[in-house]
């Protein structure tokens, strides 16, 4: 079981604030009496970015939707082996050139160029610019009550940014976001193993008991950040990426699940 419970996902989008805490035996109460927030003093409050702060893995699934019908327009192979090749290319380029908008888009002109019939060959390699230049270009919005929600949580607590990919992309985004100025600390990794949340402690200077990472991948927000000693606060998006998806013991106390961003403010 890679996903969460379908029933998260269903309310990810129209649950109200008020009924944000999906998992109400695990959350508030055990959050208050483990972390002491009673005590009044801030917290460490780290976020994910991508789909948690804003849209965007659906950017690539129009993309890559677009580029996937044009190839089998034009007699690349089926919607299946086109986007089979299209996997497996990727797990290369990650490994070359990381996580993001540019690395699709060098992904998109080699299986352009690797499927294309002679006959199409010019044209696929356009619609690849085409397309990857509209990725590119994609501006990310803010997800519901994001705004208001960290403005608040600011106030009360420290704020740290904490997102994967290659730092110039994402940087522009937090630029584009207008966010950047409510995060004391802000952390552009390759990668969010178990490594770079050790990094990000000492970095950051984060007291594990105090601090929490908030964001939608089991894989690089909440097992990796319980493994470094953090909390987790887990807000599932409907249209997370499926290498992000992973099991998470929900049984564990120290993670939180949350059906929206703005329920951050009945907890913290
Ligand atoms: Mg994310």
């Amino acid at each position: 079981m890679g996903e969460p419970k379908p029933s998260i996902h269903r309310d990810a989008d129209h649950e109200s604030a008020h009924d944000g805490a999906v998992r109400a035996r695990t959350a508030t109460p055990r959050l208050h009496r483990h972390v002491g927030a009673r005590d009044g003093l801030p917290l460490h409050l780290v976020f994910d970015a991508d789909d948690t702060l804003w849209d965007s893995n659906i950017h690539f699934l129009e993309a890559e939707a677009e580029f996937v019908a044009a190839l089998v327009a034009a007699g690349a192979g089926t919607h299946e082996t086109v986007r089979s090749t299209m996997r497996r290319r990727e797990l290369e380029i990650i490994r070359s050139h990381g996580y993001g908008r540019e690395p699709y888009v060098v992904l998109m002109r080699r299986v352009a160029a690797e499927l294309a019939p002679a006959m199409a060959r010019a044209a696929l390699a356009a619609a690849a610019e085409r397309i990857g230049a509209h990725l590119m270009g994609r501006h990310c919005e803010l997800l519901p009550g994001v705004e208001a929600t960290i403005a608040a949580l600011a106030g009360r607590h420290r704020l740290a940014l904490f997102t994967k990919g290659r730092r110039d992309e994402q940087l522009r985004k937090l630029e584009r976001s207008g966010l950047g100025r409510h995060f004391s600390h802000v952390e552009v990794s390759p990668e969010k193993d178990d490594a770079a949340y050790r990094r990000l402690v000492e970095a950051a200077a984060l007291d594990p008991a105090r601090a929490f990472m908030i964001g939608n991948s089991p894989r690089s927000d909440i097992n990796p950040a319980l493994r470094a000693g953090l909390r987790a606060v887990f807000i599932p998006h409907p249209h997370t990426w499926e290498l992000e998806h992973e099991e998470v013991d929900f049984g564990d106390e120290r993670v939180t699940v949350l059906s929206n961003f703005r329920a951050l403010l009945e907890i913290f």
